[in-house]
């Protein structure tokens, strides 16, 4: 080797990740051994390797070791940055441009060693073209994932946290944990004699059970266990809640997921028996049942109005000996002013700041098909990095908000609130709650909810 040659060395850092699909060529041990290859040959000092390794069935979502590579080569003096595929460096086309910038910015070469990519080499429309085609094998790869997913549940494998009451053995199937199994079916028997998550949790909390995280039960967490139908031996996926044309929820099937079970903690029998229950209740508002007992007062007298759910009104006693002009007021108008009341009640509680613009209500899944909308433009170099920063900054402001709300709307679900039993439909628990406060409602000229108090 001659001096001249020596004078060519070059120093380099590589950067390594494994994604969770198992793709052999893709291992770590695979990807360092290429790189350190092409450095041998090319009279290269591989300096550092920085890596971001999945844990079986994860991916990675932090990618700290690309952190610390991007200050590493921020505070050192590196002439190259090698990865084995170009895909390595993110696991989107946008996210592949957007590292490469980053690096070409420090003046720093790049190279992808298999497929003999030179960062710095490539015109824009070739970068294009690269961010397209790790897109495109990204939509490949995740497509055979989610089938590998779901033929390893069919097997009866756990792909998720397992619910209260399991646990996962060695190879990721559900096994019975046994104290909180017998909570679990503490929960439905008492259910079925009970009618009430609220009164569940605060017969849990008076037996000196506690929830996982040591907190006490809340009635929010006893409706999760009670519709979970995955303790009756097989996993499902929960149904989404449709909204009918009567503005009822309607809960449909959940779907089957599994050929083979696991150990089941409660017998489909006495499931079936609890939804019966638990839909039963939801219905109860606008059947046989007076949601504003106890609790509603006479806008004109003042005095208690009485429900009638076989009329479906309210009238206080004036009017009912036909004495008064006083107002009938039907359920139908009455009872969910006073739900969406409670609500909004609730959340002047707990102060929110921000007052989000109701003109322009955004929905959270809109901005995120903007946002991958706006990554697709950008890597396929259809705006400018002004214009995409621009355009991003905006959507993720407006995320960021949704965030915060949607923390929000976790808090008060994680408890026995108005809005989480209303959510649920368990009006019986709204009203005894009501009762409970000692909450007395009554209508202003304008028609608003108003409350009233009333001190005897
Ligand atoms: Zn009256």
């Amino acid at each position: 080797m001659s001096a001249v040659e020596n004078i060519l060395i070059r120093f380099a850092v590589a950067y390594a990740r494994t994604s969770s699909a198992s793709n052999p060529k893709h291992s770590i041990e695979n990807q360092i051994a290429v790189i350190k290859e092409y450095c041998d040959k090319h009279n290269i000092v591989l300096v550092k390797i920085f890596i971001d390794e999945a844990k079986t069935g994860t991916t990675v979502t932090n990618r700290e070791g690309y952190q610390t590579f991007k200050r590493f080569i921020g505070d050192n003096d590196i002439d190259l940055v090698l990865v084995a595929y170009s895909d390595r460096l993110g696991r989107e086309g946008f996210e592949f441009i957007r590292s490469l910038s980053e690096i070409k910015k420090k003046e720093i070469e790049f190279i992808s060693v298999s497929e003999k990519i030179n960062g710095s080499e490539l015109s824009p429309i070739q970068l294009g073209f690269t961010a397209v085609r790790i897109e495109f094998e990204n939509i490949l790869r995740k497509q055979r994932l989610s089938e590998a997913i779901q033929s390893e549940i069919k097997k009866g494998r756990c792909m998720n946290q397992p619910s209260y009451g399991y646990t996962k053995d060695n190879n990721g199937f559900l096994i019975v944990v046994k104290e909180q199994a017998a909570v679990v079916k503490e929960i439905f028997d008492s259910y079925i004699q009970l009618q009430s998550s609220v009164k569940v949790a605060a017969h849990l909390n008076e037996s000196g059970y506690s929830k996982p995280n040591g907190s006490p039960w809340d009635s929010a967490f006893v409706y999760k266990i009670l519709r979970n139908k995955n303790y009756t031996g097989n996993q499902y996926r929960k149904s989404k809640l449709q909204e009918s044309f009567s503005k009822k929820r309607i809960y449909l099937d959940d779907e089957l997921l599994t050929e083979v079970g696991h150990q089941a903690i409660i017998e489909m029998k006495t499931f079936t028996k609890v939804q019966e229950i638990l839909d039963k209740k939801s219905k109860t508002r606008i059947v046989r049942f007076n949601l504003l007992a106890k609790v509603l007062y006479c806008p004109n007298c003042n005095s208690i109005m009485y429900g009638d759910f076989r009329k479906q009104k309210y009238v206080c006693k004036e009017r009912r000996e036909q004495k008064s002009q006083c107002p009938v007021l039907h359920k139908d108008y009455i009872e969910p002013k006073v739900l969406t009341f409670l609500k909004t009640r609730e959340l002047k509680n707990v102060e929110v700041t921000e007052q989000q613009d109701t003109n322009s209500v955004i929905n959270r899944q809109d901005l995120l098909e903007q946002k991958k909308e706006l990554e697709l433009k950008f890597a396929t170099l259809k705006i400018s990095v002004k214009q995409f920063n621009n355009e991003m900054k905006k959507i993720i402001t407006n995320l960021n908000r949704l965030n915060e709300q949607k923390n929000f709307v976790v808090t008060i679900d994680n408890d026995d609130s108005f809005t989480s039993l209303i959510e649920r439909g368990e009006f019986e628990e709204v009203s005894e709650k009501m009762k409970k406060e000692k909450i007395k409602i009554s209508l202003n000229d304008n028609e608003e909810i108003i409350e009233i108090n009333k001190n005897n």
